[in-house]
């Protein structure tokens, strides 16, 4: 099959970023405005599409999906004009009496490459920060996910011009058509920014296709998120809480608790708790609860079947209805559930006798997207803080921390790079240009040559003493 082309497309969004429009932030809050009131009236048309694809229950893609981008969309809409205004800067010693500002700009087009996991937010919510920052986007949603995909074609066309916003859809699987084709051949155009959410695998060859055109990237990558549990932890809480987490879309969450590391002393009472936990949350029959979602394809059924077998764990599961009990279980380091990014609803357990041990354990392996602590103890917390590096993470809670609309979310090393929400998120999408201004007139006559004897002895005695006075971080930042 040949290879589509977006050269018409991208030519037509050209022209119409370089008609000015987005860059006047009243029009960047209507759209964002408009897109919540649309998001709001199709409420239910998108609860049904992700049930659809995933079998949501209506109340977790209403608190993981809809509000989530309700609020991106409203906290934009709010600021769009605030952060898109000119910042100051403290000039430093070396350019006194110039003052310097930082002039936020889009970027001009971006390209969004959507997983299907949470296939309504992490579609919307860069395009939002996108929209936000000045940008015309092209959204490219998963093929995995084709009725949320159809869902967020028809808001787009509905809220924006064709020239400002689109949502690519992948042709219909046409028998031989290469998997990605659209992926591929929207890869092909130039972009000036590239926001990725999958797999680190995908990760490498976006990079790799960004690298041609030397376009930015953000990627939010995935990999295997710890969790932490401390002897004196509260572990009610710490069960019920990470056996949530770890439900939550039948483990197909980036920053779900991937694998479990608990104080040899209290980990088979966490153990019995986690499993009274998800019995006591989604009842004696989980793949029949209508508070369960499904696997996404068979595949990855498949794979995580598979990946039981070759642990030793009996699962619970019906592949006609793509379903799969979570199960936790007892394991070690060398286990074949700490070699990939589980991505599903199977936890595996493993003591440790000294704390020490953990974290060098973690910190052998590739930065994690998210880590988790549960313990009373601040002592820990503090060393845990600094010891370990990760993307993102809650103490004594899990997966909270990518709901907030408000704090930069992204990963670290292999879990990704660059992040989104808050400020963060706009700022992603802008090329902050920093200017001087230099008074017209002024002009000290200190900098020229010929500098002459006693010219350093001056210098010296100007610049060098302020440098112990200059005010640290003085400026407009937010
Ligand atoms: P994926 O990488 O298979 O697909 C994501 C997107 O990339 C889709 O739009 C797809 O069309 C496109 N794509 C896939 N193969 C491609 C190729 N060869 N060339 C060009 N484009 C291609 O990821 P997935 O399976 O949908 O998601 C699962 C992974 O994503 C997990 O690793 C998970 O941890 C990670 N994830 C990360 C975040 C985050 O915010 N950091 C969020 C969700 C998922």
């Amino acid at each position: 099959m040949e290879q589509q082309d977006f050269s018409a497309m991208h030519t037509e969004m050209r022209r119409f970023f370089a008609t000015g429009a987005t860059l006047d932030a009243a029009f960047r809050k209507a759209k964002l405005r408009g897109l919540a009131a649309a998001i709001r009236r199709r409420e239910g048309d998108i609860m049904a599409a992700l049930h659809d694809d995933l079998a949501k229950p209506p109340c977790e893609a209403y608190i993981t999906e809809i509000v989530e981008t309700l609020d991106a969309a409203e906290y934009y809409a709010a600021r769009a004009a605030a952060f898109s205004r000119p910042r100051r800067v403290w000039p430093g010693r070396t350019i006194l009496p110039a003052f310097c500002k930082v002039y936020p700009e889009p970027f001009g087009l971006a390209l969004v490459l959507s997983p299907w996991n949470y296939p309504f937010q992490l579609s919307l919510i860069p395009l939002i920060c996108a929209v936000a920052a000045g940008n015309c986007v092209v959204l490219k949603p998963s093929r995995e996910s084709p009725a949320t995909g159809r869902i967020l074609q028809q808001l787009v066309e509905e809220c924006f011009d064709s020239g400002h916003c689109r949502v690519v859809l992948d042709a219909p699987g046409a028998p031989g058509a290469a998997p990605e084709q659209t992926a591929t051949a929207l890869l092909s155009e130039a972009w000036d920014f590239i926001f990725y959410t999958g797999s680190p695998r995908v990760g490498h060859i976006i990079m790799e296709s960004a690298a041609r055109h030397l376009t930015p990237v953000c990627l939010e990558l995935g990999g295997k998120s710890p969790v932490i549990v401390t002897e004196d932890a509260d572990l009610a809480v710490a069960a019920r809480r990470i056996a949530w987490g770890k439900m939550l879309n039948a483990g197909q969450t980036c920053v779900a608790p991937d694998y479990l590391l608990a104080d040899a002393a209290i980990l088979e009472e966490l153990v019995e708790r986690i499993r009274e936990e998800f019995a006591r949350q989604l009842g004696p029959d989980p793949i029949h609860s209508p508070d369960y979602g499904r696997i996404v394809s068979h595949a990855a059924f498949d794979r995580l079947c598979g990946l039981a077998e070759r642990c030793g764990v009996g699962l619970i599961a019906d592949r006609e209805l793509l379903k799969i009990a979570p199960v936790i279980f007892r394991t070690d380091f060398a286990s074949p559930a700490l070699e990939d990014e589980i991505f599903g609803p199977l936890l595996p357990a493993i003591p440790y006798d000294c704390l020490d041990a953990a974290l060098a354990y973690i910190r052998a392996n590739p930065k994690p997207l998210a880590c988790y602590l549960f313990t009373r103890n601040k002592g820990i917390e503090k060393r845990v803080l600094r010891e370990l590096s990760f993307g993102g993470g809650c103490i004594n809670d899990v997966a909270l921390q990518a709901s907030s609309s408000r704090l930069p979310f992204g990963g670290v090393g292999k879990s990704g790079m660059g992040r989104y929400h808050g400020c963060a998120g706009f700022d992603l999408f802008s090329n902050l240009k920093s200017v001087v201004h230099q008074w017209p007139t002024l002009d000290l006559p200190l900098r020229y040559p010929p500098y002459g004897k006693g010219r350093l002895r001056w210098l010296r005695r100007l610049l060098g003493d302020w440098s112990r006075r200059s005010p640290p971080g003085r400026g407009g930042w937010r």
